[in-house]
């Protein structure tokens, strides 16, 4: 069974982890893609680093720091303390000493000239996530935030991570925008990923920040429209909240209703010119959406989504895959 995920950082790689865990004790032979989100990549001091890419590869490969849900499990920070006491900016990004080790090799890699989507497979050879990890795109592309300006009236657009990180999504985000967005093409196996899947994915990751990003890499959404695979998504909103982070507050600027079903209706029906067949809620607190989304043409299963530990959110990937056979076309 050839399963692609389209995931942002800590939903898309603990969802993609439960699905492995599924398909492992099943067993169903299958190979994974997972399509990263590289709008959150920002370039600090001289490096490359992408936050989403990492996250999935160290979740996958045993290196992530559990609690935090980012970055190196027994991190220390100390190049972050150096760098404030030379007093240099930003000293809000969370640059840990051994993940700068892998913003290091990316650096040099992407400085000799290899496109990304082959540094992160150099990368994958010492993590072996076990699912072929591709990033959305090898262009650079960055989401950046648009805010209130300094001026009354006025509007400026920040980075994502300064918006997301320093100011805690606190600040009234009016738009989010993919700068280098036009020029960008789908890293090479990503089109191919999706048209020739068995099954498409979408995790409960942010969907306007992270799949919502690698939606409007060029291509990619008509190869989701199209592909002739079921696509199945698990909503990361659960009783009219985000389960963890502020997805709220992207979704209020986008005009989208922080639910269940407003997430599903902002990906839209397949019959509808949108991109779900199916589409998972909480069972507790969300089950009023599955006759609504049916409805508007999205076969919804109520099932338990807290992915408070590995056999929860195997149960979760199992009910995806389940849904995807049963709206199979
Ligand atoms: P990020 O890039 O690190 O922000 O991670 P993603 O975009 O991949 O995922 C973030 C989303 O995961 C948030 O909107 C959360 O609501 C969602 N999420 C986190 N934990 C859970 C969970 O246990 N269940 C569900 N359904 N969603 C979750
Ligand atoms: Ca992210």
């Amino acid at each position: 069974m050839r399963i692609t995920v389209l995931a942002g950082g800590i939903g898309g790689a603990r969802f993609t982890r439960g699905l492995l865990h599924h398909l492992r004790t099943a067993p169903i032979e299958s190979h994974v893609t997972v399509i990263g989100n590289t709008g959150d990549d920002i370039r600090l001091f001289g490096l490359q680093i992408c936050p989403d890419l990492d996250t999935v590869m160290y979740t996958l490969g045993g290196g992530i720091s559990e609690e935090r849900g980012w970055g190196r499990e027994d991190e220390t920070f100390a190049i972050k303390e150096e760098l404030a006491a030379y007093g240099v900016q930003p000293d809000w990004f969370g640059l840990g000493d051994r993940d700068t080790a892998t913003h290091l090799v990316r650096s040099q890699m992407l400085a000799a000239g290899y496109p990304l989507s082959a540094v992160t497979a150099a990368l994958c050879d010492r993590w072996q996530p076990g699912v072929e990890l591709l990033p959305m795109s090898d262009d650079r592309v960055e989401t950046h935030v648009v805010v209130d300006g300094d001026e009354p009236g006025t509007r400026k657009a920040i980075h994502f991570q300064e918006w997301w990180v320093r100011h805690r999504a606190g600040i009234p985000a009016h738009d989010f925008v993919l700068v280098g967005r036009d020029d960008a093409r789908p890293a090479p196996g990503v089109l191919e990923a999706i048209s020739g899947a068995d099954v498409v994915l979408l995790p409960p990751s942010n969907p306007v920040v992270s799949v919502g990003t690698i939606l409007q890499v060029p291509g990619v959404r008509d190869a989701v429209r199209t592909t002739a695979a079921p696509v199945v998504g698990v909503s990361p909103i659960v009783g009219g909240a985000p389960v963890r982070g502020m997805a709220d507050a992207c979704l209020t600027a986008i005009g989208v209703k922080t639910s269940a079903a407003a997430v599903a209706l902002h990906y839209g029906a397949r019959t509808a010119d949108g991109l779900l067949d199916g589409w998972l809620v909480h069972d507790e607190s969300d089950a009023d959406a599955v006759d609504e989304l049916a409805a508007a043409g999205i076969e919804t299963r109520a099932v338990p989504l807290l992915m408070t530990d590995l056999a929860a959110t195997a149960a979760i990937a199992a009910a995806a895959l389940h849904l995807a056979e049963s709206v199979r076309r």
